[in-house]
């Protein structure tokens, strides 16, 4: 049995390899580099006993993967899922070295992961179970050596508990340690809209480039949650007129613009955007309904494989930003390219979170702290300028590949650059 079969036969672990070997085959890197880059550098299995309030107790089981450090120190969040696995957790750990390097911040790729429903456990078992999972992994995390932030179901809260246990061992405010912590406790209030914010950084500069501006152009967005809630309320104040939302409850849509504010409003009072009325407001119960809308722009920002073969045909937008991670399935991205429709991938559409992440972590390192106006400034001079470069190298290297082989083809490139600098390789 090989020593990798632990994550190796992961389905999600598959189709990361897989993206990786496109890239590859563009840059010409032969197969025992590729075969350095599918490997974490190190994968830790823990094990998280808790005391439950009845007085039983519950074994739970938790990864970090620590996927390449060439760029700098790993980094990447951590989710509570109950379907977590040690190869999705690698999968994604890897995204993130891509996610990192193409954002151009001095990161490696990390992510941690718990197999855990945290809808089942109460407040205070919740606590115990990242506290532990921390302390379990506390040896190989630290300020320059893997910097966790929250992923799916984990939040600034849970950043406080993981900065304090850490804290608690190495006996100093290690505040370097995870970001998107509380602004208490050295996070920035502006690490909340910023993923959407990035996002709506990438319509507007695609749209300079392919739609001649933003101002009047017809969005719609799949997904109301925190993504592309902001998404939303940035591009209609920057002049998008956004016309459709989506959540689990259906989509609304109104030709002459959404009053996003109050959608938000809406959908923060009921849980529910079809709840929204107003002017020529139509309601469609599938969520699936909004990408098949006359639209000029189509932002994914809920989950995996919604655009796939069986949808894609309806997409008569002609760009598409991925809010959402992996939201387009590989045929349809094939299908999409044929026809000329843009799509800005994951890894450079919603990079906004850990590029305010390291402006966090950056902070809190110096000791003094941006205000929200000047880390939203910074990270929209980072984002805008680098989503025009990949744009660049894009239409001057690799314009007969959809945009994601050529993003992840710059990305790994520098990866492999490094590790050749330093050696390894
Ligand atoms: N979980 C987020 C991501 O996947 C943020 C990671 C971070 O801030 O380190 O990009």
């Amino acid at each position: 049995m090989s020593l990798a079969s632990l994550y190796e036969n992961d389905p999600v672990y598959q189709q990361a390899v897989q993206q990786l070997k496109q890239a590859a085959a563009i840059l010409g890197l032969p197969d025992e580099v590729v075969e350095v880059l599918r490997h974490p550098e190190r994968l830790i299995q823990v094990k998280i006993v808790v005391k439950k309030d009845d007085g039983k107790i519950a074994t739970f089981i938790g990864w970090r993967s620590q996927h390449n450090s060439a760029l700098g120190p790993y980094k990447g969040g951590v989710r509570y899922s109950e379907n977590a696995t040690a190869g999705e957790t690698v999968a994604l750990s890897m995204w993130m070295t891509w996610k990192n390097s193409l954002a151009g911040i001095p990161y490696g790729g990390g992510k941690g992961s718990v197999r855990v429903n945290p809808k089942t456990l109460s407040p205070r078992e919740l606590e115990e179970l990242s506290r532990k999972y921390f302390a379990a992994i506390s040896r190989m995390v630290g300020p320059d050596v893997d910097i966790p932030a929250p992923d799916v179901y984990t939040n600034p809260q849970t950043m406080a508990w993981y900065f304090d246990e850490y804290s608690k061992i190495v006996g100093y405010n290690a505040w370097g340690v995870v970001t998107a912590k509380p602004p208490e406790l050295g996070g920035l209030t502006a690490r909340v809209v910023s993923t959407g914010y990035g996002v709506a950084l990438g319509v507007r500069e695609a749209a300079k480039k392919w739609l001649g501006g933003l101002e009047g152009k017809t969005v719609a967005i799949h997904g109301f949650g925190n993504v592309g809630s902001y998404a939303a309320k940035y591009l209609a104040e920057w002049g998008a007129k956004v016309v459709a939302v989506s959540d689990t409850s259906g989509v609304v849509y109104d030709p002459k613009g959404l009053k996003v504010e109050e959608v938000m409003e809406v959908k923060e009072k009921t849980g529910k955007v079809t709840n929204y009325r107003s002017g020529d407001v139509k309601v469609y119960s599938s969520d699936k309904a909004v990408f098949g809308l006359p639209v000029d722009v189509i932002v994914p920002a809920a989950t995996e494989n919604v655009i796939t073969k069986a949808n894609v045909n309806e997409i008569k937008a002609k760009l598409i930003v991925e809010g959402a991670n992996g939201p387009t399935t590989p045929e349809a991205d094939e299908i999409l390219h044929k026809k000329g429709v843009i799509v800005v991938p994951d890894i450079l559409a919603n990079a906004g979170g850990v590029v305010m992440s390291w402006i966090e972590w950056s902070n809190n390192r110096m000791g003094c702290w941006l205000t929200d106006e000047e880390a939203l400034a910074r990270l929209d001079k980072m984002m805008t300028s680098n989503f025009n470069k990949v744009f660049d190298e894009w239409e001057k290297k690799y314009k007969e590949y959809p945009m994601r082989i050529a993003a992840y083809a710059i990305a790994v490139d520098r990866v492999v650059k490094a590790m050749k600098l330093r050696g390894w390789i």
